[in-house]
């Protein structure tokens, strides 16, 4: 049997899927992890290929993880952390900003975030002594990674994006190479190369500790939500027009296109996925509104009374509180929930109708600067409720699959798994 093992270290956990050549689905393992130390990432990955069944193991030909994206720490020549990592919510990178725009000559790029990598390290640097000898930035994934092939410094085109490597181009910008060599000649930056690339066999002493194969692969990685896009097309040949749309406590979209497109000021930018890209947004609404109203079994209940091919009066914004970023970004943008019928389910029905709204207008924007859907694929919570499925499909004019990998958490490790089997060559 020739197993690929995918690897995810999520938000809210660490997942590992073993798959077949077939992309079946042979072993699963799930564990709570710190991820505020860095030591309790690497115990937690030893620890979650050990609980995999000894002969699922032995059959590992290929590994790959995924990580949060834009989660970075800083490690010395032995890979030991400098400090604790920075989480990709972290918003220290704030104060950096008015630096980093000295330093970027385009005002609209994605290192111009207060939660980019970027902005992470200029942040460190400000608060770290410049005496330290030599050390690498790694992101999360890479850093895991490095437990099991041993090479420090290796990353992939998606995990770097927020850092501001040029997946287009291939390499580092100009303006970063300058601007590392000045001020932070000794901090490396990655070598970075295609997802699921291999980049060498696992430690003999790491194949040994956790009874792998001697000649198992281990591959670059990618970002957690690139990962989870991936599961979600399973088998399917990535092509322009298919999309996913996530729809748990948040709603993002992506959809796959011949070109990269950034806008900043709109929340969109692109993953490179081979000669593809994968162009998206994240907006605030999603089913975090709907908790803060039903509960998931009157969701179910309330929705078995709509008839989703009748459109509501109401013309609802729902957010959870003020502001947005995708489609419509706007930091003071209000929710607009009224008038609010009596009835829970014509309340209900108007609230799957205006998060539909949000979704078809983000496809809609991201179709106009040339990212047009063909197919949705739906992953998440709210991709489970059926009258909302044809709510979305009438209003969006677009055929809506539900992912085989609907579960998205879990769905990340799956497409790790098969940048695994791409990186054995299968
Ligand atoms: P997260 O983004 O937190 O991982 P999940 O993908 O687990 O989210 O989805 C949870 C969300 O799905 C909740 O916010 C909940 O409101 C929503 N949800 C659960 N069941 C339904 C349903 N039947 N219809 C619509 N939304 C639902």
């Amino acid at each position: 049997m020739d197993l690929y093992l995918g690897i995810d270290f999520g938000t809210s956990g660490a997942r590992a899927i073993a798959i077949d050549q077939a992309g079946k689905i042979r072993a699963t393992q799930k564990l709570n992890y710190n991820i505020n130390a860095a030591i309790s990432w690497r115990d937690s990955l030893y620890a979650l290929i050990v609980a995999l069944p000894i002969e699922i193991r032995q059959n590992i030909n290929a590994i790959a993880i995924d990580a949060t994206s834009a989660t970075v720490l800083i490690g010395d020549r032995d890979g030991k952390p400098i400090g604790e990592p920075i989480l990709y919510h972290d918003p220290r990178g704030a104060s950096s900003l008015e630096k980093l725009r000295q330093i970027v000559p385009d005002r609209e790029h994605l290192v111009l975030s207060a939660t980019s990598s970027l902005a992470k390290l200029v942040w460190w640097l400000a608060h770290n002594s410049q005496s330290q000898p030599e050390a690498y930035l790694m992101h999360q994934a890479d850093w895991l990674a490095y437990w099991l092939h041993g090479r420090l410094g290796v990353s992939d085109y998606n995990n770097t994006l927020k850092l501001g490597y040029d997946a287009e181009r291939l390499q580092y910008p100009d303006w970063l190479e300058d601007w590392r060599s000045q001020h932070a000649p000794r901090i490396y930056l990655p070598k970075v190369v295609a997802p699921g690339k291999a980049i060498g066999k696992i430690l003999p002493e790491v194949a040994a500790k956790l009874d792998l194969n001697r000649d198992c692969l281990v591959c670059a990685g990618t970002t957690d939500s690139t990962a989870a896009f991936l599961a979600c097309l399973g088998n399917e040949p990535p092509k322009a027009g298919i999309a996913v749309t996530s729809l748990g406590s948040t709603l993002t979209i992506k959809v796959l296109a011949n070109r990269p497109i950034a806008n900043l000021a709109s929340g969109i930018y692109s993953h490179r996925l081979g000669d593809l890209w994968l162009v998206g947004g994240a907006s605030n609404t999603g089913g975090a509104v709907l908790r803060q109203f039903f509960s998931d079994a009157e969701l179910q209940a309330y929705s078995d009374r709509i008839n989703p091919d009748i459109p509501s009066p109401l013309d609802y914004y729902p957010l959870p509180a003020q502001g947005d970023r995708f489609p419509i970004n706007d930091p003071l943008l209000e929710p607009r929930l009224e008038p609010r019928p009596t009835d829970p389910a014509a309340f209900l029905n108007g609230l799957l109708e205006g998060i539909a709204a949000i979704e078809a207008l983000g496809y809609n924007v991201l179709a106009e600067l040339g990212a047009q859907a063909t197919l949705v694929y739906t992953a998440g919570g709210g991709a489970q409720n059926q009258t909302w499925r044809r709510i979305r499909a009438r209003k969006l004019g677009l055929p809506i699959v539900v992912a085989a990998q609907t579960e998205f958490s879990f769905g990340a490790a799956y497409g790790a798994a098969i940048l695994a089997l791409q990186g054995a060559g299968v």
